[in-house]
């Protein structure tokens, strides 16, 4: 029996889980060239298992519907989940080689990335629709669009009316109606809050958490990296700015996972989205006084010792 048969999770991600190999490079090579890098790193990664992990480390009873390879890769992102406590029933295996994301990073830090879908693009809607009684456990499920769209729409319908949807459009693509109407919230950056919005952008973030609120979604969180986040709710009328505390950043590589998982997990406990997103800033500005993506996820104690 699968733990969440006792109960429901707090947070169920559906998303992506990818390798990060990362090599340091003087510079990139021309075509037909060949350069020579640093010594090869290899990270769990890809924002559906960030979010899971980032969760987990904070106290969440968070589990991972994913896909990933029945390879070295695979069992390297089942480890780091489990090390988490993040509950991996939900994480199927085999169909294609586990996602990779290959990263080269130049001396002043600028990254160039080409990422191998792989086994996320074989997460199926009928990979959710066979996971149902794992998303109806949920308190709240947490997707993001590092996997397929139609996937994406298959949990939006599933979700029940007492399952909150919170939906990350990284890396942004355009949204059915029927999905963005579910959302509550909607979280984006200000680069998917542009794309969402084409041409009807509006020069505020204030201008443009309305403007996504009028395509459908309950509720829209903006992050605004070192300034913090924007919370717009439809219910309440709400449009606040929730600061972020000022802290000295290092690396701000999987800072919007931590705070969305802060974020998600909060809001499955009951509290408000105001509240939830105060902690969610707290917890994104921890995650960025380290470096890397899983690394850098800190505990509850971290949070209250910033
Ligand atoms: P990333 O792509 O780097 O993971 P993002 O672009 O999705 O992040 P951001 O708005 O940059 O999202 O950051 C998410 C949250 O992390 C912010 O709302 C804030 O709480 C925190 N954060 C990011 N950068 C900083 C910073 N320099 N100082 C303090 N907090 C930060």
């Amino acid at each position: 029996m699968h733990e969440y048969e006792h109960g429901r999770y707090d947070l169920l991600v559906v998303g992506s889980a990818n390798a990060d190999l990362v090599i340091g490079v003087e510079r990139r090579p021309a075509p037909g060239e060949t350069v020579l890098g640093s010594d090869l790193a290899v990270h769990p990664g890809g924002k559906g298992a960030n979010q899971a992990v980032a969760a987990a480390r904070l106290g969440a009873g968070a589990a991972l519907l994913a896909r990933v390879g029945d390879d070295a890769h695979g069992r390297l992102l089942l480890e780091s989940q489990r090390a988490a406590g993040v509950d991996t029933a939900g994480v199927l295996v085999g169909g294609a080689p586990t996602g990779v994301a290959l990263i080269t990073v130049d001396p002043s830090g600028d990254n160039s990335i080409v990422v191998s879908p792989g086994a996320n693009a074989r997460l199926t809607p009928q990979d959710v629709r066979a996971a149902g009684s794992l998303l109806a456990a949920a308190r709240v499920v947490s997707v993001q669009l590092e996997i397929p769209l139609e996937t994406v729409a298959e949990v939006a319908r599933t979700v029940s009316s007492d399952t909150r949807f919170v939906l990350n459009p990284s890396p942004p693509a355009p949204l059915p109606e029927q999905v963005l109407a579910v959302c509550d919230p909607l979280v984006v950056n200000e680069h998917e809050a542009l794309f969402i919005l084409g041409g009807t952008a509006g020069d505020t973030p204030e201008d443009r958490a309305r403007g996504l609120l009028a395509l459908g979604p309950r509720s829209v969180v903006v992050t605004l990296g070192a300034a913090g986040a924007l919370v717009a709710d439809s219910r309440t009328g709400d449009l606040v700015r929730v600061p972020s505390p000022k802290v000295d950043a290092v690396d701000t590589t999987g800072a919007g996972d931590a705070f969305t998982a802060a974020l998600a997990w909060r809001l499955g406990r009951g509290e408000g989205l105001l509240e939830a997103a105060e902690f969610a800033v707290q917890v994104g500005a921890a995650a960025v006084t380290r470096k890397g993506a899983q690394d850098s996820f800190p505990t509850a104690d971290e949070v209250s010792a910033l």
